[in-house]
């Protein structure tokens, strides 16, 4: 699949987010965005799963029906979809293409059958892995989060199981973080994005 959505659009490099669902994604990402609004974007995806409480329509996702997400990524609106847990999952070329519009380095969120997606076409970011400490402490964590039925749990589970042997692939990613303790997790994340945070606060102050 390749596709030349981001080629048109030069501006500061993307960053893929991956790991197992649980380690703790969203929760760096909420951070990162919310200490650099005018320098990161987020590439809201859309999902056939339901909203979880506290999850904005627009803002964390776009909650679609899986016959209209089919629609569109038949009509070749997406750049990567995948199927995980028991519901589609994809990001659109517009989610993309609306944070590179505003000069942000677009930020996305997605899991490893995406990463492999991404890889075939030319958005060219840069990949971060965030993994959790063990499978106990994910399991915890999920279970804590309180937002997934036994059956979701387990599925996440079994994924993550697939996801951390992935990761570990020479070259798959350019940073793997490990979201231990916190604090220490997101110092490493701002550290490893350092330079093209600079790049853009650079092209910002002089334009
Ligand atoms: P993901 O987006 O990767 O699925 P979340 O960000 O939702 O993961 O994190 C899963 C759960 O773990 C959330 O309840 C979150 O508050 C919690 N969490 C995240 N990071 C840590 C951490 N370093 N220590 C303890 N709990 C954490
Ligand atoms: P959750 O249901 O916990 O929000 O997300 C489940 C998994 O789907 C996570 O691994 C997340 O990274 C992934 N995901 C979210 N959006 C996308 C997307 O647009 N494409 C792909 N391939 N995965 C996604």
């Amino acid at each position: 699949m390749r596709d030349s959505t981001s080629k048109a659009m030069a501006g500061p490099r993307p960053v893929v987010f991956s790991g197992p669902s649980g380690a703790g994604k969203s929760t760096l990402l909420k951070k990162l965005i919310k200490e650099h609004e005018n320098v990161f974007g987020f590439s809201v995806s859309h999902t056939t799963r339901n909203p979880r409480p506290g999850e904005e329509n627009g803002r964390d996702y776009h909650y679609v029906t899986r016959e209209a997400m089919q629609a569109a990524i038949n009509n070749g609106e997406f750049i990567e979809n995948a199927e995980f847990s028991g519901n589609l999952y994809g990001t659109s070329k517009a989610a993309v293409q609306a944070v590179q519009a505003k000069n942000l380095i677009c930020i996305l969120d997605i899991d490893m059958q995406g990463v492999k997606n991404i890889k075939k076409t030319d958005l060219n970011p840069m990949y971060i892995s965030i993994q959790p400490p063990s499978m106990e402490v994910l399991e915890k964590r999920l279970r804590d989060r309180n937002t997934e039925s036994e059956e979701s749990l387990q599925k996440r589970l079994h994924a993550a199981n697939v996801d951390m042997e992935f990761s570990k692939e020479p070259g798959m990613f350019d940073v793997v973080i490990v979201n231990d303790n916190l604090e220490d997790a997101y110092k490493n994340l701002k550290q490893a994005l350092l330079e093209e945070i600079n790049k853009v606060k650079k092209a910002k102050a002089s334009s």
